[in-house]
């Protein structure tokens, strides 16, 4: 099997094999090839990873944050050089094109290490009090053991992007992927024990959802954070609540992305495709309510079908392809599910809705969808599809756009193209979400918190602002003079 990892976990800076798990099949979506076979792991490799990661927790975290911050430095230099051996083995791993791998994937993960080892001396400052005679500080501790719980659609990102700042702060982490991508984040763990990372401190076990909650509910964890669906955040949430655990989730959405008629139409275009398509439409924040202004809607709709009817569909390994296949069958029948929903409740299909017929017929493939004329109750316009599928509606006036924008139980993202900058922050400033956007979407570099509101989530990754999701402050009062009993 192409992309059979030594064993299945990694732990203690080392692979560690137990058969006894449930098989896990990792399947490259574009041709339904099984290119590793992998297994969940037992209570006891929970156990071993966990134990791990607290015996060498205190000693990592004694050491100063510029000596860690150059071990994950080193790791994003790594990440670099190795960049396309990664980003093949992200789009085995995803079925994601090279094209969007090659530039979005093991490169983002590499900016998250960078950026918190360099960030680290400075931002894990505490601050001093004066109280008169007496005085305070405050120290920025780190939590422990924190657990990383990963979705599919972004393997390596999200595995650095929790791991960087967990690390950086003095913690040590366990991570488990998603069962549907288990190859790349064995793969980081690597690259840190390379860069000189001291064992136990990052290890990854693998493992579905019956495998999360042994590691959620571990006595000896202090903290999770879950990038996965509103469902699964709903149940990790709980259950860490009753250990009074720390937590960051980052959840899903049904991001609203609105166009007024004086935007520039290419760039909104562009930026609604980016938002429903990039990374077969597998993307938290994706704008998958694009609401366009009546006066427009004509010349949007017509402008926008010749763009999506030009998206190269294909190999994902092949550079020109720009839109590979669903990470999975399973996921690939519940957007086409949807997709018909969205025909039988009377949105109109623009384009797409099918598979396309240049593909090999074991992939999971979906073509580039668009459908206008959706209204707000329909199944489509509410509920998550998580793939490549666009719901284009229709408004009239600003009040409006903001209340159907915000009549959602999610609040990821929100974005608006407007040649009106003082209507952009009006409407920013309405929009009940977490990461917005003036006229572009989804960029998301490091030095931006990113994270969500309402049922989307909470804590925020990226920035220094992701520093204080794994840490938690010591306040220390320093008394000067003798102590005034009144008795
Ligand atoms: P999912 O919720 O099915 O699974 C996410 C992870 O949680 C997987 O690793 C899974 O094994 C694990 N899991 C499932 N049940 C669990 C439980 N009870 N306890 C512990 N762990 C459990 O999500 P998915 O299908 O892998 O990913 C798609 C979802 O993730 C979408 O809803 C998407 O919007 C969301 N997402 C959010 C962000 C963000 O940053 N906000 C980013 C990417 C994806």
């Amino acid at each position: 099997m192409r992309a059979q990892p030594k064993a299945s976990h990694f732990i203690d800076g080392e692979y560690v094999e137990d058969a006894a798990g449930t098989v896990i099949e990792s399947i490259y979506p574009a041709t339904g090839e099984v290119i590793a076979r992998l297994y969940a792991a037992t209570p006891a490799i929970v156990e071993k990873a966990i134990a791990a990661a607290k015996r060498a927790q205190p000693e990592w975290a004694a050491m100063s944050p510029t000596a860690r911050g150059r071990i994950l430095k080193r790791a994003a230099e790594i990440m670099r050089e190795r960049n396309r051996e990664l980003s093949e083995l992200e789009t085995l791993d995803t079925g994601k094109p090279i094209q969007e791998t090659i530039v979005a994937d093991p490169t983002s993960g590499a900016d998250s290490f960078e950026f918190f080892g360099g960030i680290a001396p400075a931002a894990l400052n505490g601050d001093y009090i004066p109280l008169g005679g007496d005085f305070a500080y405050t120290k920025r501790v780190p939590l422990g053991v924190c657990v990383g719980i990963g979705a599919w659609n972004y393997p390596q990102q999200i595995a650095c992007w929790k791991g960087a700042p967990a690390l950086v702060a003095g913690n040590s982490m366990v991570f488990k992927p998603s069962e549907n991508t288990p190859l790349g984040a064995l793969k980081i763990a690597e690259i840190l024990i390379e860069a000189g990372l001291p064992k136990g401190l990052y290890n990854v076990v693998q493992g579905d959802r019956s495998t999360g909650p042994l590691l959620v509910n571990h006595p000896d964890v202090a903290k999770v954070s879950l990038t996965g669906s509103v469902p699964t955040g709903r149940k990790v949430y709980e259950a860490a609540a009753a250990g009074l655990r720390h937590v960051t989730m980052e959840l899903g959405g049904k991001s609203p992305l609105i166009v007024f008629d004086d935007a520039d139409l290419e760039s909104a275009i562009g930026g609604a495709m980016l938002g429903n398509f990039y990374s077969t439409g597998q993307v938290c924040s994706n704008g998958t309510r694009v609401f366009v202004q009546k006066k427009i809607k004509q010349s949007f709709l017509a402008r926008l079908k010749e763009r999506t009817d030009a998206i190269v569909i294909g190999d994902p390994m092949d550079e020109a392809t720009q839109l590979g296949p669903m990470v999975s069958t399973a996921q690939r029948d519940k957007v086409f599910s949807y997709i018909e929903k969205g025909k039988s409740e009377g949105a109109r299909l623009v384009t797409g809705g099918g598979i396309p017929n240049n593909v090999s017929a074991e992939g999971t493939y979906i073509q580039p969808t668009v459908f206008a004329d959706v209204t707000d109750e329909m199944t489509i316009a509410r509920e998550e599809i998580f793939g490549p599928v666009m719901c284009v509606l229709d408004f009239d006036n600003e009040a409006e756009v903001v209340a159907r924008a915000n009549a959602t139980e999610f609040g990821l993202s929100a974005g608006v193209f407007t040649a009106d900058l003082t209507r952009a922050h009006r409407v920013v400033d309405r929009l009940e979400a977490g990461t917005l956007w003036i006229n572009t979407y989804n960029l998301c570099p490091v030095e931006i918190p990113f994270g969500g509101s309402k049922q989307s989530g909470f804590g925020r990754e990226n920035s220094a602002e992701a520093l204080k999701h794994y840490t938690e402050l010591k306040t220390v009062y320093v008394g000067m003079g003798p102590v005034e009993a009144p008795y």
